[in-house]
């Protein structure tokens, strides 16, 4: 559910007219702030964030909101506000997250490449705990920990070798992944962090892919690591939480994932079949709260025919939402006024100069013209994280409805944006 809909201007009612975001025209938002811009519901993020949140009742659990797929401050405040914690993967997200308001003991570390200055940042920060990834990491973990006076908590992260049948560039849990530590390799991992002086180990931490649209592979990933905390514990280890990763998919078009509600139900199910229930469960969602409380607003810069194809040319490019480039992803594109009768197959493409700079090919939408705005929807996780200025474009402007008002989170890189830093050297 999210708060993208149709209203008509005269009654109000939903379903047909233009589009708003809650209570905002997005007409008022393209004129006031310019395209192409994010806008966020304020509303679809803090009910997703209410849902998983309540749907753990009765289970000591812990939210850690993954930063990498949306890290506008204001998201995170929101988030912090809550009561959720992070999964961060750099040293950059860790910086958000504390601005945000974000508690530190709360923060969990992720990430195949964490450098001793990353790793110094978060000790000192007091991070809740380091998912580690490899036996390296695991030793520079502890000399950092020895040279700078602090303890280190921290998971492995294991690969339980699970195919979570998404795109391969998503995917994360198989043996191949440069992800996590091989599975047959971890108790003797384990058995080296916990002989280390600096470190403490806390939990067994895994995350199998993204856009996962069944609970299958969940189970499954969760049994492999059930059986290792209980292997873990035969052998007198202190397990104090499991970290079962993110990765719930959301509706881009017709997948049909599980609910919040079913995931965790699936999850409790498997815990007190094994009568652990009482293990404390991390989680680290990114997708599946702000995926669908996002949306692209772009508008038509004009139309084209060549050969039998008619392009829809926007101001937005894979630049400002790469997913469709980079994955072949699927977004739903609306026109933000009530949508013309007429039908016609088109591709819809942005400025950059790349054949992969396309929205879509061959969509049946409903007649666009120049100037006319639309929505890329669903675009609120992995859309302006993963912006760029490829062919020296400004980044967009991002914005966050609540209610009948909307603040400009993120201002619209200027021209002098794109160039700080840059120097001419005198020759
Ligand atoms: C990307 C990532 C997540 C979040 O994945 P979603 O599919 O957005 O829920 C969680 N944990 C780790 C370690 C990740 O890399």
């Amino acid at each position: 559910m999210n708060h993208f809909e149709r209203r008509d201007l005269v009654t109000g009612e939903a379903g047909h007219g233009s589009l708003y975001c809650e209570g905002v025209p997005l007409e008022r938002i393209a004129r006031e702030v310019g395209t192409p811009t994010y806008v966020y519901s304020k509303a679809t993020v803090t009910r997703h964030v209410r849902v998983w949140l309540d749907a753990w009742g009765g289970l000591d659990h812990q939210m850690c909101f993954a930063v990498k797929a949306c890290s506008n401050l204001a998201i995170l405040a929101l988030m912090a506000k809550a009561g959720a914690g992070f999964d961060i993967v750099s040293e950059g997200e860790l910086a958000r997250v504390l601005r945000a308001g974000g508690r530190a003991d709360k923060v969990v570390f992720s990430g195949v490449g964490k450098t001793r200055h990353e790793l110094l940042a978060a000790l000192e920060a007091g991070v809740g705990c380091i998912n580690v990834e490899s036996a390296d990491e695991l030793v520079m973990v502890d000399e950092v920990a020895r040279t700078s006076g602090r303890r280190a908590p921290v998971s492995l992260r294991v690969n339980p070798d699970v195919d979570a049948k998404t795109h391969p560039y998503i995917a994360t849990g198989l043996m191949r992944s440069k992800f996590g530590i091989a599975w047959a390799e971890a108790p003797s991992l384990y058995e080296a962090a916990r002989a280390l002086a600096n470190v403490d180990v806390i939990g067994v931490d895994c995350h199998i892919g993204s856009q996962l649209e069944s609970e299958k592979p969940f189970v499954e990933a969760l049994d492999r690591v059930l059986d290792l905390v209980a292997d873990l514990a035969a052998r007198g280890f202190g397990i104090r939480h499991i970290d079962i990763g993110g990765g719930l998919g959301i509706t881009y078009r017709d997948e049909t994932p599980p609910s919040p509600v079913e995931y965790v139900n699936a999850v409790r199910a498997r815990l007190e079949a094994r009568g652990m229930e009482h293990l404390r469960v991390l989680t680290e969602p990114g997708r599946v709260i702000v995926g669908n409380a996002g949306c692209l607003l772009s508008r038509v810069v004009l139309t084209k025919h060549n050969g039998p194809t008619r392009f829809v040319v926007l101001d937005a490019g894979m630049n400002d939402l790469i997913r469709p480039a980079l994955y072949q992803a699927w977004h739903a594109i609306e026109p933000v006024a009530a949508p013309r009768d007429e039908v016609e197959l088109v591709d819809v493409v942005g400025p950059v100069c790349e054949s992969g700079d396309a929205f879509a090919k061959d969509r049946s939408l409903p007649r666009l013209v120049a100037e006319d705005l639309v929505i890329l929807r669903s675009a609120g996780a992995y859309g302006m994280v993963m912006a760029s200025n490829y062919n020296s474009r400004p980044r967009p402007a991002e914005v966050l409805v609540d209610g009948d008002r909307f603040h400009i989170v993120r201002a619209r890189e200027t021209l002098d944006d794109l160039v700080r830093g840059e120097v001419i050297p005198e020759v």
